[in-house]
């Protein structure tokens, strides 16, 4: 059975996320920074997620793991394995069922050992024998197991990450931002990684900056604009070039990569508290028109979705 045969182990139906802030005059008021994210991540596959800094994407990993700030509030459903994630299920799956690979190496633990780190979720002698195969299988010899997290070069800091979050085999790996700071082949074995992962039965929701590493590993690509979902695609659709894809900021994203014509987008992604009425690209959009200011939702369209009343 292929992945798009089987329930998905993650759906995210129109997340939005707001925080609770104070404005002038001490005024409490309620900013939306998250206006609809929806995608689904089956088992044996990686999802990832792109788009510009300020898009949303951190948020939605954290949303999914439910370590959001405190003064966040989310609306949508996020569901695993089709049942609702509610904050209770969150915490038991934490760590166990639902890993997170985070942005930065400053998760370990600076004052615990390597080996201990790796089977701090589970501890015990079976744990130990574990996490020992896993630091292992990623490379790292046993004399790692000893070090502290300072002693570690960036490229084995990012590894040991990895083997913390996955020695527990979680059916769901929440990868956000992982390869920033490494180097071309050092961020290249880590996405060979997740690949592997993956094809072992993992679902990986990969949130990253850098569509180019993407392409080597995700199946499908989801794009992110201001908050929003703008287009999930194949990957194959990406590889192909922009007439492949199906919405104006996902083809400008595209062709704004060195490899292809390196033009920048002109103009900047909407800031929250001040959003357009409709389609948030249409500021930029050469392809705009009236329609576009009514409520623009997503649709299928060519195998994939897209947030655009003209796309064909
Ligand atoms: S809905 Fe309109 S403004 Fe928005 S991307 Fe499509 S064509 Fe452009």
């Amino acid at each position: 059975m292929t992945a798009e045969h089987t329930q998905p182990v993650l759906e995210v139906r129109e997340l939005q996320i707001s925080f609770d802030m104070y404005g002038k005059g001490l005024r409490r008021e309620s900013l939306r920074v998250i206006q609809s994210l929806s995608l689904d991540v089956r088992k044996g596959e990686i999802v990832a997620v792109v788009g510009s800094s300020g898009a949303g994407k951190s948020l939605l990993a954290h949303a999914v793991l439910g370590i959001l700030p405190s003064n966040a509030r989310t609306k949508g459903r996020i569901l695993y394995k089709g049942e609702e994630l509610t904050p209770a299920l969150q915490r038991r799956y934490r760590g166990t069922e639902i890993a997170l690979i985070p942005q930065s190496v400053d998760y370990l633990d600076p004052l615990m050992r390597v080996g201990k780190q790796a089977v701090s979720v589970r501890g015990g002698g079976e744990a130990r024998r574990t996490a020992r195969a896993a630091l292992a299988r990623y490379g790292l010899a046993p004399r790692v197991e000893r070090m502290f997290p300072f002693q570690l070069s960036g490229g084995m800091a990012r590894r040991v990450l990895i083997v913390s979050a996955v020695v527990a085999t979680p059916a769901l790996i929440v990868a956000d931002e992982p390869t920033p700071g490494l180097g071309t082949e050092a961020a290249t074995e880590t996405l060979r990684h997740f690949r592997q992962l993956a094809d072992e039965g993992a679902a990986v929701l990969l949130v990253t900056h850098d569509i180019d590493l993407a392409l080597h590993v995700a199946d499908r690509i989801a794009v992110f604009y201001a908050g929003t979902t703008v287009e999930i695609a194949p990957v194959l659709d990406f590889k192909e070039g922009k007439d492949a894809l199906r919405h104006p900021y996902s083809k400008a994203f595209l062709d704004a990569l060195p490899q292809n014509a390196f033009r920048p987008i002109a103009g900047a992604q909407p800031y929250a508290g001040k959003l357009p009425q409709g389609c948030l690209f249409a500021d930029r959009c050469a392809m705009r028109t009236e329609t576009c200011a009514d409520a623009v939702p997503m649709r299928p369209l060519r195998g994939g979705e897209v947030r655009c009343v003209h796309a064909t």
